[in-house]
């Protein structure tokens, strides 16, 4: 018997987990897709609906019924609408790095975008890519020619269609924004079952329901990509400082003075003195060599203590790479990551920031846990489904952590929540990465006055609601 046959037998997925979903996640009726053309792409077997039941954060789990390795556009389109047929969710699935079950379809179909990887075509402004491709990926391509994404992840193992769906902020976007501002063109297959091209200038409500959407109103298969000249060395500088008001006032006046091509910053816990502070900020070259003290004059760090690497811009971009490598050997990576993404307002950051670090202890943080902390410029934002405080600078306040145990990590889902609810009160707004449950009224707040054109693209491109249950939004 081959697995269809086995699942039409009724043998189902009930035992496919010996330990992970709930019995209320667990499939009860069979897979029935030999009638598709993309049935051959079908896999309903439970290995492969097991994996598509863990993310990163490891802390939901979802079975699906089906999980399809699509080869082409109309492979999705089908499964679409075969899923609106049997009145199954369906959501698409890039490298499964969310952090709190986004991309799972309960007993639906999980769409695997690692199947639609390839470069298409790469121009001298932009590039053309399958959605599943990683960011890694692209670059590897691009710098093939000199050139390079405006914005990159700090880690490449993320997909194309998977940053695209939450924005992708990076260490350039107080200059480009996130990777969703620097987008040219979308394939999308929408949410009851069309091919839509989407642009600026073409179908532009489904461009911006798409860019920052959480993946609400369609599936991308394709993006063209903006390109810019990309440098050939990043010197980089991390400095440290004794206290969060030394570190936010160096961090303000390099914004204010442009200094730096990259600048981001962290809180990092210090054993038993508490939290170091830094300020990480990257120099951008191809010709002449940057003065250190240049970069450096007039700020406020210790400077014996100041880490100055130069490596290329390929090598500094991969950086994340050498501490995936650590987690995974210690089994960090595999472990519950409760992290918590937010921007506070610029203007009043500091002030938040401290009262939020009140309620934080190392432990909350863990080992190689950190809360990231930096301004940027919010002039250089677009998307429209991509929230940022109301004010001309942002610091993101990103809690991210690794959850020693079990217990824990329900302690730190649930500490989540409450540090949200004081960002907000401080007119902070959340990443939408963040492991924590939220209701459809909280979306609602979310997205504030872009909630009715969000609701009425829903409506227009999802209207039986098919598409990525795992946001439990509409
Ligand atoms: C180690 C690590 C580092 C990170 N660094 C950054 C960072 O520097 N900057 C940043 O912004 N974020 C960062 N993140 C968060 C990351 O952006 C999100 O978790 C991202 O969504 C993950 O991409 P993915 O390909 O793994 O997507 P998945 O987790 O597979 O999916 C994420 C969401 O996108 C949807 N989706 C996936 N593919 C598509 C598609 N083709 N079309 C439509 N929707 C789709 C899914 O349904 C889901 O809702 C990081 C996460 C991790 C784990």
């Amino acid at each position: 018997m081959n697995r269809r046959t086995l699942l039409r037998a009724g043998v189902g997925l009930s035992t496919a987990l010996a330990s992970g979903p709930n019995k209320a996640d667990t499939p009860t009726v069979p897979c029935q897709c030999d009638g598709l053309s993309a049935a051959a792409r079908f896999n309903c077997e439970t290995d492969v609906c097991a994996e598509a039941s863990h993310d990163f954060g490891n802390i939901v789990h979802r079975l699906p019924r089906a999980v399809l390795k699509p080869a082409g556009t109309a492979d999705i389109a089908e499964a679409i609408r075969w899923a609106a047929a049997q009145k199954l969710k369906i959501a698409a699935r890039g490298q499964g790095h969310s952090t709190y079950g986004r991309s799972m379809a309960s007993d639906g179909v999980v769409v695997d975008m690692g199947s639609l990887n390839a470069i298409r075509a790469i121009g001298t402004d932009r590039i053309v890519v399958d959605a599943g491709a990683t960011w890694k990926s692209v670059l590897e391509a691009t710098l093939a020619q000199g050139l390079t994404p405006p914005v990159l992840t700090n880690y490449l193992g993320l997909s194309v269609g998977g940053t695209l769906a939450v924005g992708g902020i990076g260490g350039t976007s107080s200059r480009f924004g996130m990777q969703s501002d620097q987008l040219i063109e979308l394939d999308v297959v929408t949410g009851d079952g069309r091919e839509l091209k989407c642009s600026r200038e073409s179908n532009p409500d489904l461009f911006d329901a798409m860019r920052g959407g959480l993946a609400q109103c369609g599936i991308i298969t394709r993006a063209t990509l903006a390109l810019v000249r990309a440098p050939e060395r990043v010197r980089r500088y991390q400095l440290f400082y004794r206290d969060l008001a030394s570190l936010v006032a160096d961090q303000r006046s390099v914004l204010a003075a442009d200094r730096f091509d990259q600048l981001q910053g962290a809180i990092i816990p210090d054993g038993k003195r508490g939290w170091r502070y830094q300020l990480e900020g990257a120099v951008h070259y191809s010709g002449s060599i940057p003065d250190n003290r240049t970069v450096l004059a007039g700020l406020s760090d210790i400077r014996d203590a100041a880490v100055i690497t130069d490596l290329t811009y390929h090598d500094d971009a991969r950086v994340f790479e050498k501490l995936e490598t650590l987690l995974r050997s210690k089994e960090l990576w595999y472990r519950p990551q409760p992290w918590l993404f937010t921007f506070l307002p610029g203007s009043k950051a500091e002030r938040a920031a401290g009262e939020l670090m009140r309620g934080l202890s190392g432990d909350d943080v863990g080992t190689f846990g950190r809360v990231t902390f930096y301004p940027m410029l919010t002039k250089a934002f677009g998307s429209p489904l991509v929230r940022l405080p109301d004010d001309s600078t942002a610091f993101p306040f990103n809690v991210v952590r690794v959850a020693a145990d079990k217990e824990k990590v329900g302690q730190m889902v649930a500490q989540n929540h409450a540090l949200y609810d004081r960002v907000r009160e401080a007119g902070g707004v959340l990443y939408p990465v963040s492991a924590f449950p939220m209701s459809s009224d909280g979306w609602k707040q979310h997205f504030g006055s872009r909630w009715p054109q969000f609701a009425e693209a829903k409506r227009r491109y999802d209207p039986e609601h098919l598409l990525t249950p795992g946001y439990e939004m509409f």
